[in-house]
């Protein structure tokens, strides 16, 4: 049986032993250390902010986003839709009230034309939110410059859910640096992984230490322990730091390897009844998910594909389901991209992600595309018989 391919697995580097080995050598096991200093200055030097703070995961950091912004019960906080759940979860944590915005075409993220309604309607009832969390999916960055006037002008702050977009540039500066808050994540199938953790990061040194404060127990500067406000327990382990920091130097060979992989797929499947997810002009992808649709005049439905690469020992998935089409977000409002065009679902209906790791070997992804083409051609052919 051949060996079986998956959407996106861990990548080690071969250094990471050693940055653990040292924790151990030097018994730095508890959480925090020099590990987790040292990850968290090579990570603002890299991405070029001021400040950044490793935490447990990517839900962690924007759920500390949120506290930081004074998100609190019954408040508003827009989000993308499309998009993984952790984006929304930490907003239903405080307790507040998600409104979901749809994608945009060209990015197949938050469209700028839904968040101009949202924001115009919201400002009409008094009920602006409190932040807005713009998701760059699949590693593409959200048209930022359009996103960020419509914010500024409704003084909103931006958190940017930057968790697939490591490594990603929007004209010229890192995806997860235009807001006022930024999150990655290093979950075990990010570009690169600590195994779980993730990382807030802002050009606001002060509130990057407060939300050092809410992550280690909220313990006030006092010579026993003190508690006034409510804290969590969120701050990552040294001996993972450690991995990260071997992780971190790969990052910029990770993007290439992505990115070729994007390539190949494109370059094998162009003649096929499907288009490739865009690539904005301005910004570069880190293509942590190769992604496309099938053409609404095919045939194919996203199911038989994946079905069809499962038969051959292949992980592929459908994009993600639209948050305002969970049962979980049933009663949350939604804007879409304009009256009765609704992109993430379509997005949704028509979509695929296919295995993107920087460790797929070409003759395992030719295995992948030959899958593809030999099921597409299939349903071309049950199509001229029906
Ligand atoms: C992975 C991911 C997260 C959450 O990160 P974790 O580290 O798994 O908590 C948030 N948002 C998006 C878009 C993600 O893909």
């Amino acid at each position: 049986m051949a060996q079986k391919i998956f959407l996106s697995p861990p990548h080690m580097t071969g250094q990471e032993e050693a940055y653990i080995e040292e924790a151990f050598r030097t018994n730095w096991i508890a959480p925090l250390g020099p590990n987790v200093d040292a990850f968290e200055k090579e990570v603002a030097q890299l991405i070029g902010v001021k400040a950044a703070l490793a935490v447990q995961s990517g839900t962690a950091a924007i759920h500390l986003a949120l506290e930081l912004l004074g998100v609190g019960k019954d408040d508003i906080v827009f989000c993308s839709s499309l998009t993984f759940v952790a984006s929304a979860n930490p907003i239903l944590y405080q307790g507040a009230v998600p409104v979901f915005i749809d994608s945009e075409p060209d990015t197949w993220n938050m469209s700028p034309e839904a968040l101009e309604r949202a924001l115009k309607e919201a400002a009409q009832l008094n009920r602006l939110p409190k932040a807005i969390i713009i998701v760059h999916l699949y590693g593409q960055p959200a048209k930022m410059n359009a996103l960020k006037k419509l914010a500024d002008q409704y003084e909103v702050p931006i958190v940017e859910d930057a968790a697939e977009s490591l490594g990603s540039m929007y004209e010229l500066k890192s995806s997860g640096t235009h807001g006022a808050f930024g999150i990655y994540s290093f979950n075990g199938n990010k570009i690169i992984t600590t195994s779980g953790g993730g990382m807030l990061v802002s050009d606001n040194e002060i509130a990057i230490e407060r939300a050092r404060f809410f992550a280690t127990q909220a313990k006030d500067p006092a010579p026993y322990y003190q508690h006034s406000l409510k804290g969590y327990n969120y701050r990552m382990s040294n001996v993972l730091a450690g991995v990260g920091r071997a992780q971190l130097k790969a990052l910029d060979q990770r993007v290439t390897a992505r990115r070729e992989v994007y390539k190949r797929y494109e370059q094998a499947l162009k003649d096929l009844d499907l288009i490739m997810m865009p690539e904005l002009q301005g910004t570069r992808s880190n293509r942590w998910l190769t992604a496309f649709t099938i053409k609404r005049e095919s045939n194919l439905l996203p199911e038989d594909l994946i079905h069809a690469l499962e038969a051959e020992q292949i992980e592929s998935r459908r994009v993600w389901k639209p948050l305002h089409l969970q049962p979980l977000f049933k009663e949350a409002a939604y804007y879409s991209h304009r009256k009765g065009e609704d992109i993430a679902a379509d997005l949704f209906k028509r979509g695929v992600c296919l295995p993107s790791g920087s460790n797929l070997q070409q003759e395992d992804q030719h295995r992948v595309i030959e899958t593809i083409r030999q099921t597409a051609e299939y349903a071309v052919v049950n199509k001229k018989v029906l």
